[in-house]
């Protein structure tokens, strides 16, 4: 098929890595669901906005205005991006595990959470730590249907009605595939929970439109859209954000202080995103991701998306025809995804394989369990908890995967160098 687009220009495109082979390579990042490339766009705003840094929601300076302009505006850039409705609200925060940890401190007391094992460790942890928060795990899938019905039928016996809420990933981590978003919220809403769609994964391949999905919160991280400069976004519905107390307590997120009664202080907290932002915002990471933002929406996402699909057919065809290679699928090895995707091979240690990958080929790509380890054990054929034969030690396999992930900064000859070098090593 011809090419729908080019890829968009990134930052890393020309380096040079040694080879145990002798000589030298360019290295192929292959790995952008651990963390993407900063895009050459982002990189460019943010070295035209670095001399006019300046403190935000600080200062009285020309700087100190400037970047506060910046900050909000960025803000209103990512709902942009999100299509958020005119009451959600966007939370700059450090990341998605940072996002999704300060929804878990917002949650009311006695709130139902109800998340599937396969999720990234980010999703599936913070909730159990809060206390009167209780966690209910749902088995693993093996079709987007029935994740629909395993939600619709836990979130029917749930008694008593009270505050729920659901967890999902948008994009799996670990397989690529995209997860059914839209019909999770519907029974989510059907039975009067709300969802927050872990995107970390989503948005960077793919347009998310948080009213479109009525999704009720959506997070994700800047270092995974091609903004790597440490800040992320919990982005969604303002009440449960305003109605409890602050992530942290600090300057920024307090409107008043006086001295209360008895001696102690009396906080006034603001009801805006801020009184989930206290310190000092990190104006350069969400300045970053404003600027991601656009640029994926000035490129034609939609073209990105189509681009990404082809590799990905690219990568499956090529390494259907490598013998002893298994794709990790929970879905079935058809379901659509983006461009992530594990695998293992049939007599390597997953880590031999990937450390190989680097050191013949110049291509980095990521070995393990992924940071969801239940659904890697699932995958490897055994049970959350024990991984089954095809991680068995015994058997000269390793308890891990290999990953490789790509997005809007790959070239072809990443994907096709990626495909030859498995076939050669194998
Ligand atoms: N969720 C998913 C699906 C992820 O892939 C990741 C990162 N691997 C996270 C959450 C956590 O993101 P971060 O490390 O940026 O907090």
């Amino acid at each position: 098929e011809p090419a729908v687009c080019a890829p968009l220009p990134v930052l890393g495109r020309d380096v040079r890595v040694p080879l145990v082979t002798g000589g030298e390579v360019t290295y192929a990042a292959l790995d952008y669901g651990a963390s993407a490339p900063a895009l050459q766009r982002v990189w460019d705003d943010v070295a035209a906005y670095a001399p006019y840094y300046g403190s935000v929601h600080r200062g009285a300076g020309y700087l100190s205005q400037l970047s506060t302009e910046l900050f909000e505006n960025s803000r209103a850039d990512v709902a942009a991006f999100l299509g958020c409705r005119e009451d959600d609200q966007v939370v700059f925060t450090r990341s998605t595990t940072d996002s999704l940890n300060l929804l878990a401190t917002v949650l009311p007391p006695g709130t139902r959470v109800f998340v599937f094992e396969t999720e990234h460790h980010a999703a599936l942890l913070p909730w159990e730590r809060r206390a009167g928060v209780e966690v209910t795990y749902l088995d693993a899938p093996r079709s987007p249907r029935q994740a629909v019905e395993t939600l619709e039928r836990a979130l029917a016996g749930r008694e008593p009605y009270g505050p729920a809420l659901v967890c999902v990933t948008g994009a799996s981590n670990v397989t690529g595939e995209l997860w059914p978003v839209r019909e999770l919220a519907a029974a989510a809403h059907a039975h009067g929970a709300r969802i927050v769609v872990d995107a970390a994964q989503l948005a960077p391949h793919h347009p998310v439109d948080i009213a479109e999905l009525d999704a009720d919160w959506v997070a994700f991280s800047g270092h995974k859209l091609y903004a790597p400069f440490g800040a992320g976004v919990l982005a969604g519905r303002a009440d449960w954000l305003r109605d409890a107390e602050p992530y942290l307590a600090g300057g920024g997120a307090s409107r008043a202080v006086t001295r209360g009664p008895g001696g102690g202080v009396a906080v006034e907290w603001h009801d805006t995103a801020a009184r989930h932002e206290a310190g000092s915002p990190n104006v350069i990471g969400a300045y970053a991701i404003a600027s991601a933002c656009k640029a994926l929406t000035e490129a034609d996402f939609g073209r990105l998306v189509e681009r990404e699909r082809q590799l990905v057919a690219t990568l499956r065809e090529g390494l259907a025809r490598v013998p002893g290679v298994r794709v990790l699928s929970l879905f079935g090895e058809d379901a659509p995804r983006v461009g992530v995707l594990s695998f293992v091979v049939e007599g390597w240690n997953s880590s031999h394989f990937a450390a190989a990958l680097s050191a013949e080929y110049g291509i980095g790509v990521r070995d393990g369990l992924f940071c969801a380890h239940p659904l890697v054990r699932t995958l490897l054929g055994g049970t959350p908890d024990e991984p089954g034969e095809c991680g068995a030690p015994e058997a000269g396999q390793s308890l891990n995967a290999i990953r490789v992930s790509f997005g809007a900064g790959t070239p072809d000859e990443h994907v096709t160098r990626f495909v030859r070098a498995v076939g050669e090593l194998v």
